[in-house]
C-alpha cells in the first residue's frame, strides 16, 4: 500500500445514487515510479489523464478515456537516449466486489483511479525502443583506426607515387634542340 494518499481518488456517491450518469474526470498529474526494464515515464512528468466515469446499475462503476503519457527510453541498439508520448486507452469496471486481476475495488464512496492509469501505462510502455527503425547500433569498437601519417600511399589523387630517384627530374628544365 503506498503510504501518500492518491491524487486519483474519487468521490462517486453521487454516481451510485443515480445509475447512468456520468462524471468526467480531467486531471494533468504526475505519477512516480512508473518504470520498467527498457522505458519509464519521468517522475515529475504530467500524465494527461481524461476519463469518463459511469455508473452502472448502482454496483459498478466504469472508466473509459485516455491517458496521455511521455516516456524516455534507451534505443535498444545504440543506447542513445529515446523519448516519446504515447495516448493509452483505458476500459476499466470498479465493483464492490471485485473480481481478482479483472476489475477494481470501490472503496464505500470512492475509487482510486491510479491503479487503473498505472496498469495501463505499465503494459504499455515500449518494451524494445530504437531511436530510429534502421538503426544499426554503435560504431564497433574494433574497426581499424587510420591516423594522417600513416594513409595508404596508393590512394591519392596523383596517380601512383613516385619513385624518389625520379625527383630530381622534376627540377631539370629541357630546352627544345
Ligand atoms: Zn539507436
Amino acid at each position: 500500500m503506498p503510504a501518500r494518499r492518491s491524487v486519483l481518488r474519487v468521490g462517486i456517491t453521487e454516481l451510485r445514487r443515480r445509475p447512468g450518469t456520468q462524471r468526467p474526470v480531467v486531471v494533468q498529474t504526475p505519477i512516480p515510479g512508473l518504470a520498467i526494464t527498457s522505458a519509464q515515464v519521468p517522475d515529475d512528468a504530467d500524465l494527461a489523464i481524461d476519463l469518463i466515469l459511469e455508473s452502472v446499475e448502482g454496483t459498478a462503476i466504469t472508466a473509459r478515456g485516455t491517458v496521455g503519457v511521455p516516456w524516455v527510453a534507451e534505443c535498444r541498439r545504440c543506447l542513445d537516449v529515446v523519448s516519446g508520448t504515447m495516448v493509452v486507452e483505458v476500459r476499466e469496471v470498479y465493483e464492490v466486489h471485485p473480481r481478482d486481476g479483472e476489475t477494481y475495488p470501490i472503496d464505500v464512496d470512492e475509487i482510486d483511479l491510479e491503479p487503473v492509469v498505472r496498469d495501463a501505462v505499465l503494459l504499455n510502455l515500449p518494451i524494445s525502443p530504437l531511436c530510429r527503425p534502421d538503426c544499426e547500433g554503435p560504431v564497433p569498437d574494433d574497426l581499424p583506426v587510420i591516423l594522417p601519417g600513416e594513409l595508404p600511399a596508393s590512394e591519392g589523387d596523383d596517380g601512383p607515387p613516385k619513385d624518389p630517384r625520379w625527383a630530381v627530374l622534376d627540377g631539370l628544365t629541357f630546352d627544345p634542340p
